[in-house]
């Protein structure tokens, strides 16, 4: 299959930007892995990767009393998260940067908690457990969700969309295999239910894609385009059985890193401690 040219992107960016959420997730979720952190300070500093647009970012400004630096590659979500932060009355607190979570230039060690819905696999899970061990203090937390597989024999059309997506995905045995191997003790993992997947992504990517075939009606390629990324939600009503959206917790085993992670995290980070808000806006 060939890659996606510029006019996909350009639809897709069209459809995806304006949904509450980029991939599965709700609050009571975010909560649930929030009470299994148990032994966070009251004002955690926390680091949210791969925020897209900040659905979960701006819950956890409401379920913690933290400061957040979140961070997206995608200039465009970071700018509407900025904008509601703002219109909030937020910014004191929450911060959203453009950035590669790979390089995501923040100190070592500091941060009481890493959140990552549905992103950490854009740069590979194990480079990504690497980095978030780097930038946690010991006895950190990272929270964060991956899609796994739990049935055998997928429709080729369920594995088609993965390989293109997530080629590397895996079990949930691997995933568990991956933290401990990282440098993480899990703390626990729970799987997402299906209104996770509809409330705030595929219904509201439904209804967008509706309302873009409309401005689209002359225009063939775009029409196709659409009726491509129509096609996810549609499988997942259809197939869900075969894969799911898992929740860890886990946290930074006390006295243990990962000297070159470490290293390289250095080199672009200030040494003094996560950004405040304050400091990122500036
Ligand atoms: N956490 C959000 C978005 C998930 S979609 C939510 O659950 O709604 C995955 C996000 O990861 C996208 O917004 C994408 O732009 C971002 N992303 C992909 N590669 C990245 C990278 N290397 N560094 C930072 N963000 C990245």
């Amino acid at each position: 299959m060939n890659p996606p040219g510029p006019r996909f992107w350009e639809i897709f960016f069209e459809v995806y930007e304006n949904l509450p959420r980029q991939g599965p997730g709700n609050r009571a979720c975010a909560a649930r892995a929030l009470g299994l952190c148990r032994e966070l300070p009251e004002c955690p500093a926390v680091l949210d990767l791969g925020c897209g647009v900040g659905g979960q970012t701006l819950q956890l400004a409401e379920l913690t009393s933290g400061s957040i630096v979140a961070i997206d590659s995608h200039a465009p979500s970071i700018k509407r998260l900025n904008a509601v932060v703002a219109e909030r009355g937020l910014s004191q607190r929450v911060s959203a940067l453009v950035g590669n979570m790979a390089r995501p230039g923040q100190p070592p060690g500091v941060f009481d908690l890493i959140w990552s819905e549905g992103a950490l696999y854009n740069i590979g899970l194990r480079d990504a457990l690497r980095v978030c061990h780097g930038l946690l203090r010991p006895g950190g937390y990272l929270a964060f969700t991956d899609a796994i597989w739990r049935k055998e024999n997928p429709p080729p059309e369920v594995k088609a969309g993965f390989d293109l997506d997530y080629p590397a995905m895996g079990w949930l045995d691997d995933d568990v295999a991956a933290v401990r191997e990282c440098g993480f003790e899990l703390v626990g993992h729970f799987t997402l239910p299906d209104e996770a997947w509809w409330d705030h992504f595929y219904t509201p990517m439904e209804t967008r894609i509706a309302e873009l075939r409309g401005r689209y009606a002359g225009d063939a390629e775009a029409s196709a385009l659409l009726d491509q990324l129509a096609k996810e939600p549609e499988l997942h009503r259809r197939y869900s059985d075969f894969y799911a959206y898992e929740f860890f917790v886990a946290r930074r085993t006390l006295g243990q890193s990962h000297p070159e992670t470490t290293e390289a995290l250095e080199q672009d980070a200030p040494a003094d401690g996560p950004r405040t808000a304050a400091e990122t806006r500036r």
